[in-house]
């Protein structure tokens, strides 16, 4: 029996990991839920999952949701808080730790879990992409076992050989990766109309189901950059191994290409429970609930380059992976604060590249070697973008283009 700690779990992965982990009563036991804000939800599934904790990251809501848990008789410890997030990814009981929380604030608890030598499932790609190195390496010095639930990632990792040496593609007769992305809700929107797409169009993704941030960085494409950047970590490759093709239907998730001319690719229906089914139960294979591919019913299936006009972010991805970790880590953190403000209807959809890019040329490179050198970058790096959005918002001119 394994005890899993869901981070994020009242989210769109949290849910689907619920929905998979639920199939299994025989393997997994749910030790323990977090969630931001969503109590209604938090309270649902802990009445499903019985869990030993619930922790919410608002210390502020503490009492409020001790009072909601205890009013419907579930007698789980509630806690708040971000160390609370670190207890209950590090704790002696835990055995697996799905990373589900979005965004920079899933850094420090998915962190703690590499520390503490956890079976860590990893969807929060921006911790990776915001501390590569360290990251990488505290989970080698404490036998942490990385497994990829981006279903890219996922997708490569079911791809390569068993035994394949971290950063040595040659000695598996790999030519190189190839990652697939989808192009998102405006693959063939006119150029000149991006301007004018709102946060729910960019949001209206047209083969999954997933969160806002997510979503957004889709139709960007800078979750492919972010993907990029995360695959170099997991796999230690270097940017020329990697090939970002368009593959719009979303049925293969990545491929890797050998040196005899095979191709090897993992394909599935987009449904995010197969590389947690995958991931959970690895090296066995469980149901995970998705229907199986029905190749009959597959009308189409194509892949083109993508366009630099269309994703900038994409571009400005594969730059800040090749100048280094105060690069990605800015881009980041740019990046989250420009996708909030385009959500929050304060800028516009090409804005968002546009104030990341500014924000990547005026960071000056620095070496980052810690935990705090990396939260510094990213505190900057959001001080930096929210000026550049300010001076967008008044001016309506982004400063490089119109000097
Ligand atoms: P989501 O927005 O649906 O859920 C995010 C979860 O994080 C929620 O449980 C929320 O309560 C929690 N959260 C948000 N802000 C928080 C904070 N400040 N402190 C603590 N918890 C907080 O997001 P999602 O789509 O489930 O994505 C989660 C992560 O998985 C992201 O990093 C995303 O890039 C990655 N991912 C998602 C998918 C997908 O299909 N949804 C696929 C691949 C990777
Ligand atoms: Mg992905």
């Amino acid at each position: 029996m394994q005890k899993v700690t869901i981070l994020g779990a009242t989210g769109s992965i949290g849910q689907s990991t619920i929905d998979v982990i639920l199939r299994h009563p025989d393997m997994f036991k749910v030790f323990a839920l977090t969630a931001n804000r969503n109590i209604d939800l938090l309270l649902q599934q802990a009445q499903l999952c019985q869990p030993e904790y619930v922790v919410v990251s608002d210390p502020k809501l503490l009492l409020h949701v001790k009072d909601v848990f205890s009013k419907n008789a579930l007698n789980c410890e509630v806690l708040a808080g971000c160390d609370a997030l670190e207890q209950v990814s590090s704790d002696a009981e835990v055995d697996v730790v799905m990373a589900a929380i979005v965004g920079a604030a899933g850094l420090l608890p998915t962190l703690a879990a590499a520390k503490a030598g956890k079976k860590v499932l990893l969807a929060n790609k921006e911790s990776l992409v915001m501390s590569g190195d360290l990251f990488i390496q505290t989970a080698n010095k404490n036998n942490a076992q990385l497994l990829p639930i981006d279903s890219e990632h996922n997708a490569i990792f079911q791809c390569l050989p068993t035994d394949f040496t971290y950063g040595d593609l040659e000695g598996s007769g790999i030519s190189n990766i190839i990652l697939t992305g989808s192009g998102g809700p405006f693959l063939s929107t006119p150029l000149d109309e991006l301007q004018h797409m709102g946060p729910e169009q960019a949001c209206a993704h047209p083969n999954w189901n997933m969160g806002r941030k997510i979503s957004v960085d889709s139709a960007t494409m800078m979750n492919k950059g972010l993907e990029f950047i995360e695959a170099r970590w997991l796999f230690g490759l270097q940017s020329k191994d990697i090939q970002v093709v368009l593959h719009p239907q979303s049925i293969i998730h990545s491929m890797v290409q050998y040196v005899d001319g095979s191709v090897l690719a993992q394909m599935g229906n987009p449904d995010m429970r197969t590389p947690i089914a995958h991931a959970l139960a690895y090296p066995q294979r469980i149901q995970s609930g998705v229907a199986a591919l029905d190749f009959k019913k597959l009308a189409d299936f194509s892949f083109t380059e993508p366009s630099q006009a269309r994703y900038p972010n994409l571009e400005l991805a594969i730059q800040a992976s090749n100048a280094g970790q105060y690069a990605t880590t800015s881009l980041n953190a740019a990046n989250e604060v420009s996708v909030a403000k385009f959500l929050n209807g304060e800028i516009g959809f090409t804005q968002i590249a546009e104030a990341n890019d500014e924000c990547l040329q005026q960071i000056s490179s620095h070496k980052l070697t810690s935990v705090d050198d990396v939260i510094a970058c990213d505190q900057q790096a959001r001080a930096v973008t929210c000026n550049i959005i300010k001076r967008i918002k008044t001016t309506g001119m982004v400063g490089a283009k119109n000097v």
